[in-house]
């Protein structure tokens, strides 16, 4: 079939190569220069099933009031007059139950862990180098007890997907990972989660590699071309629009993070989307013993620390703020303050480069991943904080669906159509 992607970031990218290795005549649109360059572009790197739970749960509103008093919190919340802020709002609330957290979270834990596989086949069958980093990713607490409340919390659901968790000790974490010696010895960190199958490697990096394989199995990537509009007859999608061409198709598949939004908004269909802000900083090793090698999650001050080769990545915040992507720098300084704070030799910081995402976030935290209500136009979409993590196993899904055929996983919790 002949069938066009819609998007070149992480999502875009597998979902073609996984159409393209099952013989479909794929091409890819991108408004930028090359793969990744939106959201996929500077993440937090981790490829982690076991941190694949909602962030809508029945704390998260408490520790949301608590963070709004503080400037330099993980969470901040802009209240706009924006209708469609408010109607996202309203959504998540409705998914702080624990029922809706108990619903949900199976399904988020399956799709990223069957992701996980996807990757690992991707990797066998291919020289991929992305800085791939298979040390696991250790989450670490101040007390024993959040870690102990945490395992509590999500344990059941990592063991029943097959995802396993180590509680360390301080000296286990430190043993781990020499680097957090100092955090530890100062009481930083008092005890430690590890999730030893979960990995890290450079998105961007890896949707160059990918994109390169997809196009020499014969996907065309047509990339400095904006999407305009769908077209359709019937009820039946024969296309896109772009401001340069007309593109035929038997088959279109939206996967432009953000951007799917206002695209399905044309078509009068309201995706339930929103941007969730967050900030990267890239910082040089140079040369310094003292940076981790182990990916780290801080889960009290909610950042992320991953080794991409001669670089750290640290990742975090969430700023429901708008559709403005530009950079705060005070946050971005934050996200380094955090860093340092816990590594305080880990690499030069007067060489670090900032950026800033916006994480295509559902309510739920569940991707859409199916069928629209119009013949053959599908969604790949709203992965929000998980996009690198959920990537290969939400295009296997898709492209199961597209052909037919019974995916590995059950489609239905990911279903556009019901939501
Ligand atoms: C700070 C931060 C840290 C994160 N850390 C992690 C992490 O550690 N692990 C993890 O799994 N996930 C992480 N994420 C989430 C992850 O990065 C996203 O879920 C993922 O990148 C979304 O991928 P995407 O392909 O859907 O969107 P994008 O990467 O944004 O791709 C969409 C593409 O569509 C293109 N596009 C948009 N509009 C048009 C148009 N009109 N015409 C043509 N092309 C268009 C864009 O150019 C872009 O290339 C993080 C996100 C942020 C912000």
């Amino acid at each position: 079939m002949r069938i066009v992607v819609l998007g070149a970031g992480i999502i875009g990218v597998t979902t073609a190569h996984a159409l393209a290795v099952r013989g479909h005549q794929v091409t890819v649109v991108d408004a930028e220069a090359g793969p990744a360059n939106g959201t996929s572009f500077a993440n937090g790197a981790q490829i982690s099933p076991s941190e694949a739970v909602p962030w809508a749960s029945p704390g998260s509103l408490r520790l949301a009031l608590r963070w709004m008093t503080s400037a330099n919190a993980p969470f901040r919340l802009n209240l706009r007059a924006d209708p469609r802020q408010w109607a996202w709002l309203g959504q998540f609330v409705r998914n702080c139950t624990d029922g809706r957290w108990q619903a949900n979270a199976p399904a988020m834990v399956r799709l990223a862990e069957h992701s996980r596989h996807c990757l690992l086949a991707l990797n066998e069958a291919h020289d991929l180098n992305y800085h791939r980093e298979q040390r696991g990713i250790l989450r670490v607490y101040d007390r024993p007890e959040k870690a102990q409340a945490e395992l509590a919390h999500i344990g059941h659901v990592m063991q029943d997907h097959d995802v396993p968790l180590q509680v360390l000790d301080p000296d286990g974490c430190a043993a781990l990972e020499p680097a957090l010696a100092d955090a530890v010895a100062s009481g930083r960190v008092g005890a430690g989660i590890l999730a030893p199958t979960d990995e890290t490697g450079d998105a961007h990096q890896f949707a160059i590699e990918l994109a390169h394989v997809a196009a020499t199995a014969g996907v065309r990537f047509r990339y400095g071309e904006r999407v305009r509009s769908i077209n359709s007859f019937c009820d039946h999608v024969t296309g896109v629009e772009t401001d340069r061409d007309q593109i035929s198709a038997e088959r279109v598949v939206v996967a432009l993070g953000m951007a799917s939004v206002d695209l399905m908004r044309s078509l009068g269909v309201a995706l339930p989307i929103y941007p969730v802000k967050g900030y990267s900083a890239t910082v040089p090793v140079a040369g310094s013993n003292r940076a981790p090698r182990v990916s780290i999650t801080d889960q009290g001050n909610r950042f992320v620390v991953s080794r991409l080769g001669d670089n750290l990545r640290v990742a975090g915040k969430a700023d429901i703020v708008g559709h403005d992507r530009a950079i705060d720098q005070q946050r971005a300084a934050n996200v380094l303050d955090d860093l340092f704070c816990l590594f305080p030799e880990a690499g030069d910081r007067s060489r670090a480069t900032v950026w800033s995402g916006m994480r295509p976030m559902t309510p739920s935290g569940i991707p859409l991943i199916g069928a629209s209500d119009m013949e053959g136009l599908y969604l790949n979409t709203g992965h929000g904080s998980l996009g690198w993590t959920m990537a290969a196993g939400s295009a296997d899904l898709l492209a199961h669906l597209i052909d037919g055929q019974r995916p590995t996983i059950d489609p239905a919790p990911y279903a556009p159509v019901s939501r």
